[in-house]
């Protein structure tokens, strides 16, 4: 059995994650969603608030897919968490060249803890590319309209926490 992880902070999981999702559960039989407590980014919506809303976006991703995804939060280092998971692959996304500077430095970090687990990086489809958790906070802070980049339910807790 195939275990990856895919960590994130997930504040809030946008149509890039998901499509980085769907193509995980390509790679593997079981998904596990690292849903990171991550109080160094102080995340604009709860831990509770965030794993709710990923596993709400799962739903639909395991109809279409089948295999298995599960939402663990967690709060330690990452490759323990991919240890205590039994994860032998941590997924991420790649976007643009500004995000292959920092995730370099962690496979090179995380393979000197653990040699043993592979990072594998995927990219979106061309339209959700640029999506990013911190921008369509901006715009839906803003006042803007988010819909091309998150699904309605997230919108509308965005809507909420925006008032
Ligand atoms: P982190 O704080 O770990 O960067 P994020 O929630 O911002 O958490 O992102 C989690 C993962 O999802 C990262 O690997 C990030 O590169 C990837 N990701 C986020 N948005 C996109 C996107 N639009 N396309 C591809 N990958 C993405």
């Amino acid at each position: 059995m195939r275990i990856g992880l895919y960590p994130g902070t997930f504040d809030p999981v946008t149509l890039g994650h998901v499509d980085i999702i769907q193509r995980g559960m390509a790679l593997v039989d079981r998904l596990v969603i690292g849903v990171a407590i991550n109080r160094d980014k102080a995340p604009l919506f709860s831990l509770e608030e965030r794993v709710a809303m990923v596993q709400a976006e799962c739903a639909p991703i395991l109809a279409r897919t089948g295999g298995e995804i599960i939402v663990h939060p967690f709060e330690n280092l990452l490759i323990d968490c991919a240890r205590d998971v039994g994860a032998t692959l941590i997924l991420r996304g790649l976007r643009a060249v500004a995000d292959f500077e920092y995730e370099f430095q962690m496979v090179g970090m995380n393979r000197a803890l653990d040699a043993s687990i592979e990072t594998v990086f995927m990219m979106a489809d061309a339209r959700r590319q640029a999506i990013a958790s911190k921008l369509v906070k901006e715009i839906a802070r803003l006042g803007g309209d988010v819909s091309k980049f998150v699904t309605p339910p997230v919108a509308a807790a965005l809507a909420r926490k925006y008032g």
